[in-house]
């Protein structure tokens, strides 16, 4: 009898595939809210509103990774701790949507957790490196490790066209944008250097 060849097998776990056409809202939930297109050192977003604001939940997803306790310290390691209190999400459209500088994270908030778009996941702050103004850092990346690797996670693709877009009802999606951004850089490791320039 010929000996049947076995099913080619992968060696890469096959990712879930993103999904397309997911509602997207912006993340800080109040009237008066202030963004600047650019920021300081890498791409990313400063939110501003009045402290205490909720920060929602932008598309539907899982919880990757939540920081509860604030262990920034400005003498250093600059980079890890900046954040403070922080959440991020692994949209279903495979994006990683980050905030940080959080007062409080929402209870029953952690890493596994499904969301909704919307939905609360804790108040507006200036925990970590937010130089006492309460603001929302925002940054959009792909997964890459998923935990730790902060120099991703605070944001890789400049989010304010998106945000202006969600703020007027808009759905305007950067997975494409993120998937092409990790196209060309994969994920790259930690900076050799993280004095002075990090800023959260
Ligand atoms: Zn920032």
């Amino acid at each position: 009898m010929p000996k049947v060849a076995p099913a080619p097998t992968s060696a890469r776990p096959t990712p879930a595939p993103a999904r397309t056409g997911l509602r997207h809202v912006f993340p800080v939930r109040a009237d008066n809210v202030a963004y600047h297109p650019t920021h300081s050192v890498y791409p990313g977003t400063d939110i501003f509103a009045d402290c205490g604001e909720p920060v929602v939940a932008v598309t539907d997803g899982q919880i990757l990774e939540v920081s509860r306790v604030d262990r920034f310290d400005k003498r250093g390691p600059l980079g890890p701790y900046n954040g403070g209190l922080s959440v991020s999400l692994l949209g279903d459209d495979g994006v990683r949507y980050y905030g940080s500088h959080l007062s409080a994270i929402a209870d029953g908030i952690d890493a596994g957790v499904r969301v909704r778009a919307g939905q609360q996941l804790g108040r507006l702050g200036r925990t970590g490196n937010a130089n006492n103004v309460c603001h929302l850092h925002f940054g959009l990346s792909p997964k890459c490790r998923g935990t730790g690797d902060w120099w991703i996670r605070r944001g890789v693709v400049w989010p304010a066209r998106y945000l202006d877009s969600w703020r007027k009802r808009g759905n305007r999606e950067p997975a494409a944008e993120v998937a092409a951004w990790q196209r060309v850089h994969g994920c790259p490791k930690a900076p050799a250097s993280t004095n002075g320039a990090s800023v959260g």
